[in-house]
């Protein structure tokens, strides 16, 4: 009785916030989400079945570029010689708004959407981070801006971007080294949440680097002293990591594994490998302990009498934060109004989060109030970093999931693939849509996005981390 209570609260809060919309562009953007909203939902739907991991998103992008091409955008796929990256365009000249959308999976979490834990298919990947909402979003963002265009009621282009492997191989990073955000004024970007907000927090920097150390192989009990262990050696390096971490900033994560230390005791290890990435705050930051402990790498190679090799794999820079480009999506966030929730959503709420073991909550439908950005992101980086040093780029959250909701689990999968996911991706349409509104209108906003863009960048070089010209496409 008392969700039902909430659930015509809510109703009446987006009544009275849609009833204030006085610009009639915004209007027709709310429209265009829910004249589409069936066919978004399916998209979202079908992508979630796909369920495909980073590289491996073929069906994914073949559907969305497919429906961008449907909706009347120039399509051109295959962007930076990855086969599943594709670029949408409508309309011509100045400004270039651009809008990130990814479709990525993960492995091993499939998963029904139900709010038991139920595999749909055994071993396959699931959408436990929701980007099969992500994408088909953004994508009625860009379909509402292109119609406004196709109407003459709004001058530019638009450009939806289908960007794969966010949670992999860094898809963004390769799509940036071909140099395809390079003339947007500003890019779009949203990602599903627990909470509603405009994003005011960075997220951190990261190298991914392959230690691989060469030793001598001999029988480890007949002739050890002709051996020498490229094992003693990783485990030398991992010491010295592990001291390293007390002379450290406390923003710096360090985290390693193991994924070569020899095949069988009586054989001296020939070739040992340890996987590590190093985190800060910024690029800058990581590069100082980068250093250190390729230092280290070498140190351990010599006490062990073995060669080693530190090859960078990939890396990432840090979100950068832009605030008037924020408090533009937070009123819009605003103006769209509040989700409201079913009974039966609520219901799926609370079973799904006491049958994952977490109290439950609520789901957080308010919009949250901007935030301070803090000086040390919390742990995680994202590829949209990479593009925030090229272009600005202003970011929304929007809920999908019951607060509190374990991330990159079966929860998440079940969430994104039913309509408490379903609503939020919707409601992230409009806000982009509407926000893109005030951005191809207002020429003063986008240079002051810009000016702030400059400044948060400050010395900071980009250049991209990761090695060569071909993408690991898979
Ligand atoms: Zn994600």
């Amino acid at each position: 009785m008392k969700s039902l209570f909430i659930f015509f609260l809510f109703v009446s809060q987006i009544l009275q916030a849609q009833d204030q919309i006085n610009d009639t562009h915004k209007k027709a953007v709310i429209a265009s989400v829910e004249k589409h909203q069936q066919e978004l939902i399916s998209l979202s739907k079908q992508v979630w079945e796909f369920a495909e991991t980073a590289m491996m998103e073929r069906k994914s992008s073949k559907l969305l570029a497919d429906y961008a091409e449907s909706q009347g955008f120039r399509v051109t796929r295959g962007v930076a010689k990855i086969p599943t990256a594709f670029i949408a365009e409508y309309g011509s000249g100045s400004p270039i708004i651009g809008i990130l959308g990814e479709y990525d999976a993960l492995p091993g979490l499939s998963q029904k959407a139900k709010a038991v834990k139920e595999t749909l298919l055994e071993g396959a990947p699931g959408h436990g981070c929701g980007h099969n909402l992500l994408g088909t979003g953004s994508m009625g963002a860009a379909v509402a801006i292109k119609e406004l265009m196709a109407a003459g009621r709004l001058k530019g282009t638009i450009r939806y971007y289908g960007t794969p492997a966010e949670e992999d191989l860094a898809g963004k990073v390769w799509m940036a080294k071909a140099g395809v955000f390079n003339d947007l004024d500003i890019c779009l970007d949203w990602h599903p949440n627990d909470e509603n907000k405009a994003q005011m927090q960075s997220s951190q920097a990261v190298r991914d680097y392959s230690v691989i150390f060469k030793g001598k192989t001999a029988h480890a009990a007949g002739d050890p002293w002709n051996g020498r262990s490229a094992l003693d050696a990783a485990e030398l390096f991992t010491t010295g990591i592990n001291m390293l971490r007390e002379h450290v900033k406390p923003s710096v994560r360090m985290h390693y594994v193991y994924k070569k230390a020899g095949n069988v005791p009586n054989v001296v290890p020939e070739v040992a490998e340890v996987w590590i990435w190093i985190r800060d705050a910024k690029q800058s930051g990581v590069a100082v302990v980068s250093e250190r402990m390729e230092e280290i790498a070498r140190g351990a190679a010599l006490m062990a009498g073995v060669e080693c090799e530190v090859r960078l794999n990939s890396g990432l820079y840090d979100q950068l934060i832009n605030a008037p480009g924020a408090k533009l999506i937070h009123d819009n966030m605003n103006l769209i109004g509040l989700v409201s929730y079913t009974e039966e959503e609520l219901d799926f709420a609370e079973k799904i989060m006491k049958e994952s073991g977490k109290e439950y909550k609520g789901i957080k439908a308010e919009i949250k109030p901007l935030e301070v950005t803090k000086e040390y992101p919390d742990g995680g980086s994202t590829d949209v970093g990479d593009v925030s040093y090229i272009v600005p780029v202003i970011s929304l959250r929007a809920v999908t999931t019951p607060f509190e909701a374990i991330w990159h689990s079966w929860v998440v999968v079940a969430c994104s693939g039913m309509s408490i996911g379903q609503k939020g991706m919707l409601f992230a349409a409009k806000v982009m849509g509407a926000t893109m509104v005030d951005l191809f209108e207002n020429e003063k906003l986008r240079e002051e996005i810009k000016t702030e863009f400059l400044n948060r960048r400050g010395k900071e070089v980009w250049k991209p981390m990761v090695p060569g010209d071909i993408p690991p496409v898979r």
